[in-house]
């Protein structure tokens, strides 16, 4: 049996997690979980919302489903995410946005993956005021950050048959960080003849995406431009509710889905759990469970094209436990 550690988050965390570890048992596959607290839930249990023991079951374990945590906004702690993700050295956030026949959404068959820089830019933290006029950030990127997620991306469209890399920045003003971002990029590029490289400016691709997405095939961007292009990805395929992630190291790996706790819809029971259902098929993948990944995948496309449930995010009126069980019974 495999033990993975479980972080039910906070917001509609628990919600989407219940769900997406139902679908796994209903494919057949036993998995010990270990439960693990993080964010708000556990600063009012421990002192901390990143508690020592959370980070130690992950490395212990190597893999973990993890439900989104609420980070408070220009106040407060740092963002547990971020932090997990330097802890663990979780380098890599990859986040596959496909089309689902039976969505409304402006584009039918989008087949983007986002390759995302996860530990440095702006997200490092490196922040201060300047006196009470000025607030300051640092943007760092490094020769061996841009490398490892480069390679990472191009080693990914190999081995999963994409034929194009397109490197995002914005070096036409940030000359030395993004420059050196995208020179990184270009250099990795020489090592893979067989997968076209292009580059885009972060505005022109942002436009881009929103009138012909299908000219994209794999993105890998830094930190940030990777944050918020995840999102309008989501967009173009019906949702947050739809797009699952995984954090990914040499160590081992989190699988979490590209949307937030939702405090606006958390414990009405509405949440869509899609995005972590694949989440959990990410993960099955992962242990070698291939059959049973593929199972819930079938199962979620047959409920969502039949229209057998759907969450109000989709059009539909179904709660979360209805669509679940909708799913549970598609795989069986
Ligand atoms: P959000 O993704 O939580 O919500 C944005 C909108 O999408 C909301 O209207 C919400 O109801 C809807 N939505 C999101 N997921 C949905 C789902 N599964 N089903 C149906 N509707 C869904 O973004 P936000 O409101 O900007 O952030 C809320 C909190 O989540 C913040 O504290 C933020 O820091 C945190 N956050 C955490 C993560 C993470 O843990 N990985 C990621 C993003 C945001």
């Amino acid at each position: 049996m495999h033990t993975v550690t479980l972080i039910p988050g906070d917001g509609i965390g628990p919600e989407v997690t219940a769900a997406a570890v139902e679908v796994i048992a209903a494919a057949g596959i036993k998995i010990n979980w270990e439960i693990a607290d993080m964010g708000i839930t556990a600063l009012e249990k421990y002192g901390t919302p990143l508690p020592d023991e959370a980070i130690a079951s992950v490395k212990k374990n190597k893999f973990a489903l993890k439900g989104p945590v609420t980070t408070p906004v220009g106040k407060g702690f740092r963002s547990v995410n971020v932090g997990l993700r330097q802890a663990l050295n979780l380098y890599a956030n990859l986040r596959p946005v496909k089309s689902f026949p039976g969505i409304p959404s402006p584009f039918s068959s989008v087949d983007l993956v986002v390759v995302r820089e996860n530990t440095e830019d702006l997200y490092a933290g490196v922040e201060h005021n300047i006196g009470n006029v000025a607030a300051e950030a640092v943007k760092i990127i490094t020769k061996e950050a841009s490398n490892r997620i480069a390679r990472f991306a191009f080693q990914y469209a190999l081995e999963h048959r994409r034929k194009k890399v397109t490197a995002v920045h914005k070096a036409n003003i940030l000359k030395l960080s993004d420059g050196l971002f995208l020179n990184t990029c270009q250099a990795a590029a020489r090592d893979y003849p067989d997968i076209e490289f292009s580059d885009r400016i972060i505005d022109a691709l942002c436009m881009d995406l929103v009138l012909a997405p299908h000219k994209y095939d794999v993105l890998v961007l830094p930190n940030l431009y990777g944050d918020i292009v995840s999102d309008l990805c989501a967009g173009l395929v019906g949702g947050l509710g739809l797009v699952p992630g995984a954090n990914i190291g040499t160590e081992g790996a989190v699988f979490e889905a590209v949307h937030g706790s939702a405090p606006d819809i958390a414990g009405k029971g509405i949440a869509n759990p899609t995005a972590l259902m694949l989440c959990a098929a990410m993960l099955l993948d992962q242990l070698g469970e291939t059959t049973a990944a593929e199972k819930i995948r079938r199962g979620i496309e047959q409920v969502i094209e039949e229209k057998i449930a759907l969450t109000r995010d989709l059009g539909g009126s179904s709660s979360t436990r209805e669509f679940t069980e909708a799913i549970c019974r598609a795989i069986v």
